[in-house]
């Protein structure tokens, strides 16, 4: 069976291609790069959910094919949650985004003391038939931000996400280290299994 991940952002494409290629999911991948003039769906819902099925619906249709797309992002406990389902575009910046965004989260959380410098990485991962039917899974890690970068793997607030019971940042782990723990590792395993089952009932 072949499936499309609905994602233009190249680092989160890498990451749900090696997730969901070490789960060993029977089916083909391609990305919504493979599909000139796929429609650039904007994100107006309010929850993950909400907008990884706007995502995954548009792009099943575009397509005729099974879509799977991630929403997700951090929840700052220091910003009420912020900046949630507006991660990507926190600092409204549209060069060097990634850092943008991250340095405008430090900044707003500066005099934060540490013990109350609680965050999660949240992730809903969904599936769209072409037949309609849809699959959805979530996924959390929770952990405590920095005051400074470290690190250098990973993408968008890595740098500065220490999970509970490590030492260290998602930007200084291996790829397969943070799959293990990730909110969207979590998230893609229960949309796998999912997946498997709607697979092995129609075979
Ligand atoms: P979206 O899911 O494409 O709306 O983007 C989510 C945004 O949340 C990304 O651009 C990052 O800023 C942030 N984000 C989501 N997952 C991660 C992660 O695993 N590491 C670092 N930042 C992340």
């Amino acid at each position: 069976m072949k499936f499309v991940l609905a994602t233009r952002n190249a680092h989160k494409a890498t990451e749900l291609k090696r997730i969901l290629e070490e789960l060993d999911l029977d089916c083909e991948l391609l990305t919504v790069a493979d599909f000139p003039g796929a429609p650039e769906v904007e994100e107006t819902e309010t929850t993950f959910e909400g907008n990884a099925l706007l995502k995954a619906r548009a792009l099943a249709k575009f397509t005729g094919l099974a879509a799977i797309a991630d929403d997700s992002g951090i929840c700052v406990d220091a910003l009420d949650g912020n900046p949630g389902v507006l991660s990507a575009r926190w600092s409204g910046a549209t060069e060097n985004v990634d850092q943008a965004n991250l340095d405008l989260v430090l900044e707003q959380i500066k005099d934060v003391p540490t013990e109350s410098r609680g965050a999660k990485f949240v992730c809903a991962a969904v599936a769209v038939f072409p037949d309609g039917k849809e699959l959805v899974a979530t996924g959390e890690m929770l952990g405590s931000l920095l005051n400074a970068p470290t690190g250098e793997n990973g993408f968008g607030y890595d740098p500065i996400f220490v999970p509970t019971g490590f030492t260290k940042t998602t930007a200084q782990m291996t790829a397969s280290e943070k799959d293990a723990i990730s909110h969207r590792g979590k998230a893609l395993n229960q949309l796998a299994h999912q997946i498997s089952e709607v697979i092995s009932k129609t075979l």
